[in-house]
């Protein structure tokens, strides 16, 4: 199977493979709080050192060829937050693939430091970023926001921002960032479908049959929806709903977008999803709209399942065939998309 990178060879900043199968961001909302906690508070007033570090950095731009933007990026317009060089620096420090290059560095010949920052030799060299909050906003801003990134696609996205950083993953988190921008779906009707898995619940009462959780299947172009009412929101559960009713019905879908939710996130899963060569895409980790955007995608079959979650009947589960199948058959009509 061809992959991204053979399609769309890029010569510098090839890709170790060693680094990048552990080193793919999986990072969750609660990490990237965790991280903010960690880093110190930019504070206004600009001491000796800190000039020291901006002057410095001048330095470094125009000897490694650096962008002037490269860690200045202005993106108020947008509201994403970027991050100062001192940031940066203090990240890589609390960053443990970071200190073992900087302990070793006479050992990794690609890595240089200046000034404290640590960067990778490229054909433009560019600071290393480590994982965590700080890739997710240069994706935000190279992806996202109107003055940089204004949606353009993978190619683009990339060029823009392997000018600037660097990170080993960064070719699958940037073609992942982009795969699972709704935006960039919604607008795009090339672009593949993208069907987004869920657990409902716990339902209130238990259901006569032992089921608490429904698990739901949503495809957000055509927002037709498959449901299963399920006893438990494990990764098994998730496993045999993707195996009996999805794939064994519909066919393999190409990606599958899940939250960062343990059951979706188990080896049990991963495995399933790579034996039937579809992409996982964590919603969490990539766009800051996308969960809102599903979210309203489903909210209709959200509202039907706590409906019926709100009826405190024991036979719930035997009515949500029927309100699944009175739900895609009005979407059926107003869109006339095939599902999945
Ligand atoms: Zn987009």
């Amino acid at each position: 199977m061809p992959d991204y990178l053979s399609r769309s060879p890029v010569d510098d900043a090839e890709e170790d493979p060693d680094e990048t199968t552990h080193l793919i961001s999986k990072s969750t909302q609660t990490d990237i709080l965790y991280n903010n906690e960690n880093s110190p508070i930019i504070a206004s007033v600009e001491t000796r050192a800190m000039k020291f570090r901006n002057k410095t950095l001048h330095d470094i731009s125009n000897t490694t060829e650096l962008t002037s933007d490269s860690l200045n990026t202005s993106t108020e317009e947008n509201c994403t937050t970027s991050f100062s060089i001192e940031e940066l620096i203090q990240a890589q420090q609390n960053d443990n693939y970071a200190k073992n290059i900087l302990n070793n560095i006479k050992k990794y010949k690609n890595y240089i430091v200046k000034y404290n920052l640590l960067i990778r030799r490229l054909n433009h060299p560019a600071p290393y970023v480590p994982q965590g909050d700080l890739r997710r906003t240069i994706l935000q801003i190279y992806h996202d926001t109107a003055a940089n990134g204004a949606h353009f696609g993978r190619n683009k996205t990339l060029h823009k921002i392997k000018q600037r950083y660097f990170w080993p993953s960064m070719y699958k988190d940037i073609e992942n960032y982009i795969k699972s921008c709704i935006l960039c779906t919604q607008f795009n009707p090339h672009r593949q479908k993208t069907p987004a898995m869920d657990f409902h619940g716990p339902i209130t009462p238990t259901s006569q049959r032992g089921n608490k959780y429904i698990i739901s299947l949503t495809d957000v172009l055509s927002k037709f929806a498959v449901t299963k009412a399920v006893r438990d929101n494990t990764a098994q559960t998730a496993v045999q709903f993707l195996k009996e009713d999805i794939t064994s019905k519909f066919g393999t879908p190409r990606c599958i977008l899940t939250d960062n939710g343990t059951h979706f996130t188990s080896t049990l899963m991963n495995e399933l999803i790579k034996q039937i060569g579809a992409t996982h895409l964590y919603s969490t980790l990539h766009h800051s709209q996308t969960n809102g955007q599903v979210e309203r995608y489903n909210s209709t079959m959200n509202a039907k399942i706590a409906a019926l979650s709100n009826l405190n009947k024991t036979n719930w589960d035997d009515q949500l065939s029927f309100v699944t199948f009175n739900y895609n058959a009005s979407i059926h009509s107003s869109t006339k998309q095939i599902p999945f």
